[in-house]
């Protein structure tokens, strides 16, 4: 299937888009008129620019309110085709798409509109181009695709044909079977595009909320799906309106496009049986987290090592040609970098101490690096010393890096580059694994990370939650693994003054917020950590008088939870019990919990007394400066 997309799913200038859209590797793209317009140029420019880029123009639109028109403004509709015909020849497109008209001067006569179509099609045919139609989700009287089909096929002219959009079928909730009923020759091109449910008008919700394939909850896959089944090949083509793609680069867009499109026609076509031109290795399955690596300067590197301690890990590995340090507790890993040069050197450079990467357990590194290149995620090879195991990564949103290790290998990796420390009077916490990894980020920029995730590993995507952070509303997106050794949860900002989203602007860009550990005991280990001298949340005593009678407990237990500043929340027979520490370089902490009775969230309800304790901290710090 070839690869297209509309220019008005990008921002910038049409020279931008088109740039970006050759970039990110599409075969094809539909020139959104007033793109044209705004162009300093002649249509012919900009076609010889497309093909200059190795691109085919797929299609020129819209062409609006075209079909049963009164005889006066009927004449004059003919005239503007005619012009649009001209315009396709010098862009070297052979396709115009006229939508379902919305004119209150059109008539719903059937007849005409066939008549109508008839001899746009034999006007087109002498220019040498074609027609595809377009049911709008909102045409006055025509807004499904089985009356847009039904009036093609009554057409019955070899320029006139179908063109599908997912949005406007599905959001319609059009039966798919009405699909297999269209001659797959007839569809000249599909649009795709994915959208959140709302309940809205059509118009308003086609044109700020649409987005990619996969990033939506209607059924785009299986709108696909079907298409396969039966027989189409054509081109596929995103048309994306959406707000906040708007206010993205272009090539970040296009990027998230084109990874988009492989998934959907890899899946969609293994769905359908069929075998596809994107045949990708299966998605990446993860079995949790080697170790979370941060990068510092000289300054941060004793403080940092302080706070591990206090946490209750201990230094246990010093690389064997790095100024690293591997510090252990339980099953969780943390590597401490303050290389002068090198990957996480730049990173610190950069966004100051922060963490640089993460290390996952996954089952096969070639057909992950294999998965990632199909899907234009870059990877990165960093340098090793002699001996020293190579270790392949990739690239997230932001840059940083994850590394990708197979179980067998972790071993040999930690004794291979380590060389191993005792520590004799090592006291831990009783913490046993990382729980979850949690990203702070703008909103505009979730999706795009949302859909590197599940395009790359074979995770689900949870609903998101909102938090109402002291400053403003966060986005709280989690994605786990089916066996939930892999939690992330990914929180975009939505205003640029909340906690999450100064902690992101501190950072110079999206990156890890926090990293939540697991115990078996919360009150074990909090009792562990304040011997250790942890600096923790202090939480006020309203919110423990709050939950006491909330969730019915016994005044005991809440006493002990106010004893240990725990944040405490239920779901059915599930619990969880948090303590936070505080903040380091007010850039990122830690989270200790404890889940009981298969809860299976993140404590969502306590976040905004987490925010707001971690942001009045804060300000009390800054006060202090
Ligand atoms: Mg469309």
């Amino acid at each position: 299937m070839l690869t297209s997309i509309a220019t008005v799913s990008l921002s910038g200038t049409l020279e931008e888009k088109l740039q970006a859209v050759a970039r990110a590797g599409f075969d094809g793209v539909e020139i959104f008129e007033n793109d044209l317009l705004a162009f300093p140029g002649s249509a012919a420019d900009v076609g010889q620019i497309i093909r200059d880029l190795g691109m085919k123009c797929t299609l020129f639109q819209p062409f609006r309110d075209f079909e049963g028109l009164p005889p006066d403004l009927r004449s004059r509709i003919f005239d503007r085709a005619e012009k649009k015909f001209e315009i396709m020849q010098q862009l070297g497109t052979d396709l115009l798409l006229v939508c379902s008209s919305v004119s209150l001067a059109a008539s719903s006569d059937r007849e005409r509109i066939v008549e109508d179509f008839r001899e746009l099609g034999e006007r087109a045919a002498g220019h040498e181009v074609r027609v595809g139609y377009e049911a709008l989700a909102w045409g006055r009287h025509v807004w499904d695709h089985r009356q847009a089909w039904d009036i093609v096929k009554a057409v019955d002219h070899p320029a006139v044909g179908l063109i599908l959009d997912s949005f406007h079928s599905l959001v319609r909730r059009i039966p798919m079977a009405s699909i297999r009923e269209i001659d797959p020759m007839k569809i000249f091109i599909v649009q795709v595009a994915d959208a959140p449910w709302l309940n809205m008008e059509y118009l308003p919700w086609s044109r700020h909320f649409r987005n990619l394939p996969g990033q939506g909850e209607i059924p785009v896959k299986d709108f696909v799906t079907t298409l396969v089944e039966i027989g189409y090949r054509g081109p596929l083509s995103l048309e994306i309106f959406n707000d906040y793609f708007r206010s993205l680069p272009a090539w970040m867009v296009a990027l998230d496009g084109i990874r988009s499109l492989r998934l959907t026609i890899d899946e969609a076509s293994r769905a359908a049986g069929e075998v596809s031109d994107v045949a990708l290795p299966p998605r990446v399955q993860c079995h949790g987290v080697v170790f979370v690596e941060f990068a510092l300067g000289d300054n941060e590197a004793k403080p940092f090592a302080d706070m591990l301690s206090a946490l209750g890990f201990a230094c246990t590995g010093r690389h064997r040609s790095k100024a690293v340090e591997r510090w252990q507790q339980g099953g969780i890993n943390i590597v401490l970098n303050t290389e002068p040069d090198g990957f996480a050197h730049s990173h610190y450079l950069v966004h100051g101490p922060s963490a640089c990467a993460i290390a996952l357990r996954i089952e096969d590194v070639d057909a992950a690096v294999a998965r990632a290149e199909a899907l234009s995620i870059n990877s990165f090879e960093g340098r090793i010393g002699r001996g020293e195991m190579p270790v392949r990564a990739i690239r997230d949103v932001s840059g940083s890096l994850i590394y990708l290790v197979e179980e067998d290998q972790v071993a040999e990796m930690w004794f291979r580059d380590f060389e191993p420390i005792s520590a004799p009077d090592h006291r831990d916490a009783g913490l046993i694994e990382v729980d979850h990894l949690a990203y702070a980020m703008r909103d505009q920029e979730l999706l795009s990370w949302l859909l590197h995730s599940f395009a790359f590993f074979d995770v689900e995507k949870k609903a998101v939650v909102e938090i109402f952070d002291p400053l403003g509303l966060v986005h709280s997106q989690p994605i786990e693994s089916p066996d939930r050794r892999l939690r992330v949860l990914l929180n975009g900002s939505v205003s640029d003054n909340t906690l999450t989203s100064r902690l992101h602007r501190r950072y110079w860009g999206a990156g890890l917020q926090y990293v939540s550990l697991r115990t078996s005991d919360i009150f074990d280990t909090a009792e562990r950590l304040e011997g250790l001298g942890l600096e923790r949340l202090k939480i006020p005593s309203n919110y423990y008088d709050d939950i006491e009678t909330r969730f019915g407990l016994a005044p005991e237990f809440v006493s002990r939870l106010a004893r240990w500043d725990i944040l405490y929340d239920q779901d059915g027979e599930g619990e969880y019990l948090q303590i936070n520490s505080r903040a380091f370089e007010k850039r990122f902490f830690f989270e200790i919990v404890e889940r009981r009775g298969g809860y299976d969230q993140y404590g969502a309800a306590n976040e905004v007394i987490k925010l707001t304790t971690q942001s009045r901290f804060k300000n009390d710090q800054e006060n202090a400066l």
